[in-house]
């Protein structure tokens, strides 16, 4: 084995795989360093991967080259799109994976690389002054590397909280990283605390399905990846929804003081969206119920992921709650719920690259940046490994933009804004969404990942013959059929003006897509072509649209600010955004637009205050 690398990745979690895979996909040589081989790609808590706003993150990655998609459809036991009533750009896929065929997805995809996989803790950093070349490890190796990516998860100083025990843990059964989060803070970076919980694992076969509504998969079922997709599906199961009740809730009350959560134990913030069962009967004080997925983990597994009552009360209070809810009245427990608080880095901290400020050559990725979610730790590891791999080749840095990408959005937002809670994705942080679906992450991005060295010639090939295949498709003639009447949305018989086209007839918002799909008695086979074209059609007015304004926002957004600008001279700025500017020293007016609180007008202050300096510069 090696120990000098091209790159060298810390932490096997999603954001790890993810940059070794792309360094891996670049050619360059990489180690990939973790406490154990048995947890790389293990999913710490709910085991599903996609839902609202993620799935567009897991497109995205499998379009540049990334495995999570893969792994999903080799584990997944349960598909369902969600946001169906809505409209294209905010529907998601969600899918629901058996957690050990998941991980074994991974290590599998792995296997078939290069990457050396090295076990150890990584307890320094290799440096001098600010330049980072390799890690040390608890036995004393040393693992060079021209790039060191640091992907640690909830690991760095982690401590687990039930009720009134504290243990030092990343997750449940698995040591925290102390002596790097001392490292680290030794160097003085900018760090904080988060938290974050996971419900108690339960027996399956303890509970009473029967009193719970079940919850089908979607049929025909679809798959994640685009990339690449298995012969067939794993055996699909059903989840169960049953809810909390007012006894579940006075349980709960009566032992709050008691929850590591609210016993002032715990000092990091939370995710908001993902609260705790102690969380929600408090903040919604008014609502007496509350609805939990009952997912089950696996194939032949007789365990379940109570999706929706994470918790840190202390065990006999967790057995309590559980029992009064119907059809877990003899839950088995297997495992109890716990929160974890760990150590982030202020993600502002770091280029739009993924390369840290304070150190060259040395990246951070996922959890430790402040986000959560698997989809989002991948998404970030995929970028530093692309970044790495072409600061290597001495290539310019791959940054998507905003109006490209949910993954330029992620890393934006991280970059810019920083982070005051855990940090989740949501299709209303994309302000161009309508462009940007779970859908088209190919047609966005793949010709991107091919420049960045991350799909094979293959792949851009056959997704240059799928891309001539739909165009075929459309110029048929077959949209020119023309119509006088169509179905909508409720099933009501529209009568047209005149005999119209349905090409035109589609970029009506009420039109039935079924209804056409009869129409036109669509094969099969062309099924996906239609489908296709029927949401470009209907979408495209607002999506030129959008387009036009992202062009026009381009130039003015790429104006660069001086550097010895002086906000507080600018008459019209009120004093929080003058603050929050001279915070931040926005390098370009697109940076200082996408500060909060940074309206339109103040952008506009801005710009009118550098023309006239460039005015009085050029008279001077
Ligand atoms: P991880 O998946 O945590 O991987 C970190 C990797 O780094 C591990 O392989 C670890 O072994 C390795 N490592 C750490 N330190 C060292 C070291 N010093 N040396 C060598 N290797 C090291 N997300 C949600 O979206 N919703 C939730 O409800 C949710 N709940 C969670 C509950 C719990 C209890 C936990 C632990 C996590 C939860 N998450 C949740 C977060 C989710 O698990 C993470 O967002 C995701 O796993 C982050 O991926 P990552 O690659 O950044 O880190």
């Amino acid at each position: 084995m090696n120990t000098k690398y091209d790159v060298v990745v810390v932490g096997g979690g999603h954001a790890g795989v993810e940059a070794a895979h792309a360094v891996y996909r670049n050619g360059l040589s990489c180690a990939l360093v973790s406490f154990s081989y048995k947890t790389i790609g293990q999913m710490s808590c709910n085991p599903a991967i996609g839902g609202l706003g993620k799935s567009h993150l897991v497109r995205e990655v499998d379009a540049m080259g990334g495995i999570m998609a893969q792994a999903t459809d080799i584990s997944g036991i349960q598909y369902r799109t969600l946001n169906t009533r809505k409209g294209n750009a905010v529907q998601a896929l969600r899918v629901q994976c058996d957690r050990e065929l998941y991980k074994k997805g991974i290590q599998d995809i792995l296997k078939k690389t290069d990457i050396d996989i090295i076990e150890g803790e990584v307890v320094d950093l290799i440096s001098n002054q600010d330049i980072v070349s390799g890690v040390l490890l608890s036995d004393n190796r040393e693992i060079i590397g021209k790039k060191t990516i640091l992907t640690t998860g909830t690991f760095l100083n982690g401590i687990m909280y039930t009720g009134q025990d504290k243990i030092q843990g990343g997750r449940v059964g698995e040591e925290a990283s102390i002596p790097l989060s001392k490292k680290l803070y030794n160097l003085k970076l900018p760090m904080g605390r988060l938290k974050t919980g996971t419900p108690a694992r339960i027996k399956m076969s303890s509970l009473d399905l029967s009193v719970m509504a079940e919850q089908k998969g979607e049929m025909p079922t679809p798959w994640m990846a685009i990339s690449k997709q298995p012969t067939e599906h794993k055996k699909q199961l059903s989840c169960y929804i049953t809810r909390t009740n007012k006894t579940t809730h006075k349980i709960i009350q009566k032992n709050i003081h008691l929850s590591a959560m609210y016993s002032g134990n715990i000092s990091g913030i939370g995710p908001r969206y993902c609260p705790s069962i102690e969380d929600k009967v408090f903040k919604f004080e008014s609502k007496d119920s509350h609805q939990i997925f009952i997912e089950p983990e696996g194939i032949n597994k007789d365990l379940v992921y109570p999706n929706g009552i994470s918790t840190s009360l202390p065990k006999t209070a967790q057995e309590d709650f559980i029992y009064s809810i119907l059809g877990m009245e003899n839950s088995l427990i297997e495992e109890y719920g716990y929160a974890v608080e760990y150590d982030f880095i202020d993600p502002r901290s770091i280029k739009p690259s993924m390369e840290t400020k304070f150190f060259k050559n040395f990246y951070l990725a996922g959890q430790i940046n402040g986000t959560t979610g698997y989809e989002e730790a991948a998404a970030q590891g995929l970028m530093a490994g692309a970044n790495a791999a072409n600061s290597i080749k001495q290539k310019e840095p791959l940054i998507l933009e905003r109006s490209e990408a949910y993954i330029g959005v992620l890393i934006d937002d991280l970059t810019t804004h920083g982070v005051t809670e855990p940090y989740r994705m949501f299709t209303s942080r994309a302000e161009h969404r309508l462009m940007l679906s779970q859908n088209n992450a190919e047609q966005r991005l793949l010709k991107i990942a091919q420049r960045a060295d991350l799909v094979s010639t293959k792949r851009a090939d056959n997704f240059d013959a799928k891309e001539k295949i739909y165009q075929k498709y459309l110029e048929t003639k077959i949209l020119n059929k023309k119509i006088k009447t169509y179905t909508n949305l409720n099933n009501e018989q529209i009568e047209l003006k005149e005999k119209t086209s349905i090409g035109t007839v589609l970029k009506r918002t009420d039109v039935s897509k079924e209804n056409i799909i009869k129409i036109l008695e669509t094969k099969n086979s062309d099924l996906h072509l239609l489908n296709r074209a029927m949401v470009e059609i209907k979408y495209s007015g607002y999506i030129d649209k959008q387009k036009r304004e992202v062009a026009k926002n381009k130039k003015q957004n790429l104006k660069e600010i001086p550097l010895n600008i002086k906000y507080s001279s600018i008459t019209g700025l009120s004093n929080e955004v003058k603050e929050k500017l001279n915070k931040s020293l926005p390098t370009t007016i697109g940076a200082a637009a996408r500060i909060e609180g940074v309206t339109p007008a103040a952008i506009n202050l801005i710009l009118v205050h550098i023309k006239k300096a460039e005015l009085q510069s050029l008279n001077a």
